[in-house]
């Protein structure tokens, strides 16, 4: 007798081997909470967006299924809104923030720098980003499937891109935030929301072509860096646009 899980869409691709199998249908010899079954085939929870029996109807990750039953695991259709409570994830966050491993290393300067609010520190082990994760409602984004499987991670992403532009992109248009973006609103080093200052104020610390060229400035009231609209803001524009064009997620699922 087995319990089978047959997984959609781009779940297919996460399976681990299972001998020479790497394919769907599983066929498990034994049973338990679906979240503890999906992770055992390489899957893990904070990629799922439904299950379904064999009748459609949807169920929880704490679901234990019958011998004989055939499970449907899909993956999220993205924009994934994680404010909005659903079967999978009864526990929606009240803000967007997000903490990143430190495989994504370069991707946690880039999300700061559209504004969203992100912990990263390349000290910090597993243990640590869970912790941090469930105390402050914060997404992980990693590309270590074993943290994903942790209990305490309730949202999350195994990053999919391999360039960190593109997996800015990614994140953004998986979690639709397309609206939320706020470019150079927030400081890339430190994570601290940037400040208007006054240019007298700051005069002393410019470079003379920079004190001769710029008017506006902006403070990071966190570690006092300074900021002025150069060049550099056009070409930070057209990377973000580019990079949120070219994402495109698997919706056949
Ligand atoms: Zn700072």
């Amino acid at each position: 007798m087995t319990v089978r899980l047959e997984f959609c869409g781009d779940l297919v691709a996460l399976l681990n081997r299972n001998g020479n199998n790497s394919k769907t249908p599983r066929l498990l010899y034994r049973t338990a909470c679906t979240k503890d079954l999906i992770e055992s085939q390489g899957v893990p929870h904070t990629e799922v967006g439904r299950i379904t029996t064999g009748e459609g109807r949807e169920c929880s990750f704490m679901y234990i299924p019958r011998f004989g039953e055939t499970l449907h695991v899909w993956p999220h259709l993205p924009p994934v809104d994680v404010t909005r409570a659903t079967l999978l994830f009864p526990d929606p966050l009240e803000v967007i923030s997000f903490i990143v491993d430190v495989n994504v290393g370069r991707l946690a300067k880039l999300l700061r720098l559209a504004g969203f609010d992100t912990l990263y520190s390349p000290d910090w082990d597993d243990d640590r980003i869970a912790e941090t994760a469930e105390a402050e409602g914060r997404i992980v984004l990693t590309r270590d499937r074993e943290l994903l499987k942790r209990n305490a991670v309730r949202w999350g992403r195994l990053v999919r891109a391999s360039d960190p532009w593109d997996q800015l992109g990614e994140v953004v248009s998986f979690f639709g935030l397309e609206e939320r973006i706020e470019l150079f609103s927030r400081c890339p080093k430190c994570n601290g929301i940037l400040e208007l200052v006054e240019k007298e104020e700051i005069n002393d610390r410019l470079e003379p072509l920079t004190r001769l060229m710029y008017e506006t400035f902006t403070r990071c009231p966190g570690c006092g860096q300074i900021y002025w609209r150069g060049s550099h803001h056009s070409r930070i524009r057209e990377k973000l646009s580019a990079s949120l064009k070219k994402t495109i997620f698997d919706r056949k699922g």
